[in-house]
């Protein structure tokens, strides 16, 4: 059996070849990062780090962190402040400011010293200019305080399916190495932000978090509110703030991507969403069962999800397993296939039934083998654009966050 999997179909139709760029959106999901709760932390191992605002100088170094300093100022803000050598990745992790970043909203990000001068690099950094049109505040949607779910965001008027809902860059980039202890981490952190701009460090710390544990602060935010990305090869964290403030459904109505040539994060509407309809995206992939999704929201955001297709359950589960047997079987080339043009047909229905049109670039890459398959090279041609262009709300116009 020939197995195409979802991205081999993508590259089939799409014009773009995959990016090798240092920066990449890893999972459509917010997954979790920290490795251990701190609400499990023993106050005295926390308490000696004052609150953020009175570190004092944002260029000094934290109390009683081992720090040492590296490299010189170079383009980033402020003198480098870093760990010692931490074994098992053979290098310090270290903080990088750069204040006036995309017209002084600021980015600061905690990593490796090679990683930061790869970072430094991409051309956001380097030209201003190319985040023209980025970090706009006048987005088509409005914060709401929502009963339950806390702030939301919800559309000022109708908005039509694929429309921008917003394009903004992380305020904070964090390396996910796992082994340092919570209250040295967190001292790093403090810094990261202490260093951001006023605005932006107020915006970061408003954001929500899951214990509430001042003494943490920093990571809380991280644990709630981070995107998972790839930035030189390895797994980081980034914190998104505007997207951060929508809300979760595993059928949700927005789709988002990672440009990592703009360390930029792009949302679009996955469908028309209608004037005071709540902004949402997917926490965990929508693609699992329901007991899955629960569990992974469960165990990292702290909530069960009442959506529409968590309420209906068995019969969510049900339409799911449906779209995986047929997925499987228009992925089987053998002669004994049972793949046909009604089958990937019914594929798009079930995704659309399912309300998973954010994910409809599956579907309709299987339409296109399929009708090409049987040399209807006109429905061949609109599923492979359909394809290519809800993949490109995916996985951005070059297939980048793969
Ligand atoms: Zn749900």
């Amino acid at each position: 059996m020939v197995h195409i999997g979802k991205y081999s179909i993508w590259l089939v139709f799409s014009a773009f070849g995959a990016s090798s760029s240092i920066l990449s959106d890893k999972c459509a999901s917010k997954p979790i990062i920290l490795e251990a709760n701190p609400e499990c932390l023993e106050i005295s191992d926390v308490d000696a780090t004052p609150p953020i605002n009175e570190q004092g100088p944002v260029n000094s170094i934290p109390q009683n962190g081992p720090s040492t300093t590296t490299g010189t100022v170079g383009k980033w803000s402020y003198k480098p402040y870093c760990t010692d050598l931490i074994s098992d990745i053979q290098s310090k992790l270290c903080v990088y400011t750069d204040h006036s970043f995309a017209q002084n909203r600021g980015i600061s990000i905690f990593t490796t010293p090679q990683i930061a001068d790869e970072f430094s690099q991409l051309r956001p950094l380097q030209d201003p200019s190319v985040l023209a049109g980025i970090n706009n505040p006048r987005g088509p949607w409005y914060p709401e305080n929502l009963p339950g779910r806390g702030i939301g965001l919800l559309a000022k008027n109708n908005i039509n399916s694929g429309e921008r809902l917003m394009a903004y860059t992380p305020l904070l980039i964090m390396h996910q190495h796992h082994q340092m202890p919570i209250p040295l981490r967190e001292k790093f952190l403090r810094l990261a932000i202490d260093q951001l701009p006023e605005a932006s460090k107020k915006q970061y710390l408003r954001l929500a978090t899951i214990y509430g544990n001042s003494s943490v602060i920093v990571q809380d935010v991280i644990q709630t509110n981070a995107f998972e990305i790839q930035v030189g090869g390895q797994m980081h964290l980034a914190v998104f703030p505007e997207a951060s403030r929508m809300n979760h459904d595993c059928a949700p109505n927005a789709q988002y991507f990672l440009d990592p040539l703009r360390i930029t994060q792009y949302v679009h509407a996955a469908r028309s969403i209608s004037k005071g309809e709540e902004l949402t995206i997917a926490y965990s992939t929508p693609l699992d069962f329901v007991s899955n999704r629960q569990k992974h929201l469960k165990k990292s955001f702290r909530f069960t999800c009442r959506c529409s297709r968590c309420l209906t359950g068995q019969a969510a589960d049900t339409a799911l397993a449906e779209i995986k047997s047929i997925e499987s079987s228009l992925a089987d080339w053998t002669k004994t296939s049972t793949a046909s043009t009604k089958l990937a047909e019914r594929l798009i229905r079930l995704y659309r039934q399912e309300r998973l049109d954010g994910f409809l670039d599956t579907a309709f890459g299987y339409a296109a083998l399929t009708y090409n398959a049987i040399g209807n090279s006109v429905q061949a041609k609109k599923y492979a654009h359909l394809a290519a262009e809800s993949g490109a709300m995916k996985d951005g116009p070059d297939g980048a966050n793969r």
